[in-house]
């Protein structure tokens, strides 16, 4: 067991003599060795060399000192400085000191031995009271023991490990004690039945097992306030009457199964009306995809045209008509509606549509509107126009069925076409 360091002065060991101390360093000749001049003047070696150095001189009696060879060493002094007696380091408390200028404290359990100075190295190795480390420094035991201690000590140290007799894990000995208020292995007293439970299982025993455990009555919800042990807890149920409880129990209940039936229709509904919404979205869903898919096929183009005055519009030969203003998509596809009154002579209406330039594969549709949406009256064709002439109805309708009665014609006398033109996108 490898002792612990210590630091000490010569002087904190004996009272020094004057003669003991170098009169330039003001240090003891402990463990130095002594010079003096010819008139008997001592100081430690390195002082001397030092000293002539600078000057070769005595610094006591100025007598000239040429070289450090003209000294001559004082052993007699030396022997006589190891023959004092001294007490053991080991008999201070704190002798591994924080600093320099620390006093050292008489320790009454400390070494009490006085030993020559020629003796003190040995004697501090082989000191009973010599501090030597903690074996449980390791584990942080930061203790500084005297040799002779160290079995007590270690008995006690509260560094050692110690194995926890109701789980077997292994606790520091200085957390043990915290532990044992915590272990869940460890067996106490339930407070109701005084029977032995492991700890951590307590919870559980006085919830499902423990019967002198003081519960409410089933019926507590429905006016039965009585507190029971859970032992006795059949008695009372056949001891007490709980009818009135009972039936209260029952109103409770059917009131909660309506209530309950009630949420379940509301959820069905809405379960109904989701799925509705869901087959709602389906079909619009795949309206829009037949747009989509119809715009990236046709351009459509839709307008009205309302012509004022019906009834004073008079056609009497094939050159009469009125033209609609021009309409389309951009100047290319430009076109306008012809409308003759009395195309031939023969009382019937023309309806003609002339495009500005050639058109394959259009589709053009006309409706009369009528007042009641019911009797709208359409005409559509799919064609080709070649430019200059124009593609329509020579018998649209007969003249006479233009009138306020049955609807084509309004109040204040305006017929009105709605028109659709659809043409494929890659047709021209
Ligand atoms: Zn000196
Ligand atoms: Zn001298
Ligand atoms: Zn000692
Ligand atoms: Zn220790
Ligand atoms: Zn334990
Ligand atoms: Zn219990
Ligand atoms: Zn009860």
């Amino acid at each position: 067991m490898s002792r612990e360091p210590i630091i000490f002065n010569f002087s904190e060991l004996t009272s020094v003599i004057d003669e003991y101390i170098c009169p330039i360093c003001m240090e003891t000749y402990y463990k130095k060795e002594i010079y003096q001049c010819r008139q008997g003047h001592c100081s430690c070696k390195d002082c001397w060399k030092k000293s002539l150095e600078i000057k070769k001189e005595c610094t006591q009696c100025k007598i000239r000192v040429n070289s450090f060879k003209n000294l001559s060493r004082t052993r007699q002094l030396e022997n006589l400085i190891l023959k004092t007696d001294v007490c053991c380091p080991y008999s201070f408390k704190n002798i591994i000191r924080v600093d320099e200028s620390e006093e050292l404290i008489k320790d009454s359990n400390g070494c009490k031995e006085i030993i020559k100075l020629e003796e003190l190295d040995n004697h501090i190795e082989i000191c009973g009271f010599r501090f030597v480390k903690c074996g449980y420094h390791k584990k942080g035991c930061k203790d500084k023991i005297r040799y002779n201690e160290n079995e007590i000590h270690i008995s006690e140290c509260e560094y050692q490990t110690s194995k926890c007799t109701h789980c077997s894990n292994v606790y520091l000995l200085k957390t043990i004690q915290q532990h044992y208020l915590e272990c869940h292995s460890m067996l106490i007293e339930c407070k109701e039945c005084n029977e032995k439970i492991k700890r951590g299982e307590m919870n559980n025993h006085l919830d499902k097992e423990c019967q002198e455990v003081i519960i409410p009555c089933k019926f507590s919800q429905f006016g039965c306030n009585d507190k029971i042990k859970k032992r006795k807890f059949e008695n009372h149920l056949d001891q007490i009457n709980h009818n009135k409880h009972l039936s209260m129990a029952i109103d409770h209940f059917n009131t909660a199964i309506e209530h309950l039936n009630i949420k379940n229709t509301q959820l069905s509904n809405s379960i109904n009306e989701l799925t509705k919404g869901k087959e709602d979205l389906i079909i619009k869903n795949n309206q829009l995809l037949n747009y989509i898919d119809k715009l990236t096929k046709c351009k459509e183009y839709k307008n009205n045209w309302i012509i004022s005055n019906y009834s004073k519009i008079n056609h009497n030969n094939n050159y009469e008509f009125l033209k609609s203003p021009q309409f389309g998509y951009d100047t290319k596809d430009l076109f306008d509606i012809k409308f003759f009154k009395n195309k031939d002579n023969v009382g019937k209406i023309a309806v003609y549509l002339f495009p500005a330039s050639e058109q394959k594969n259009l589709t053009f549709s006309i409706t009369l509107l009528n007042k009641d949406t019911k009797k709208n009256f359409t005409l559509t064709f799919n064609n080709y126009i070649k430019l200059g002439s124009g593609k329509g109805w020579l018998n649209f309708i007969e003249s006479d069925q233009l009138n306020k009665e049955n609807g084509y014609v309004t109040q204040d006398d305006k017929i009105e076409f709605e028109f659709t033109i659809t043409m494929p996108l890659l047709s021209n």
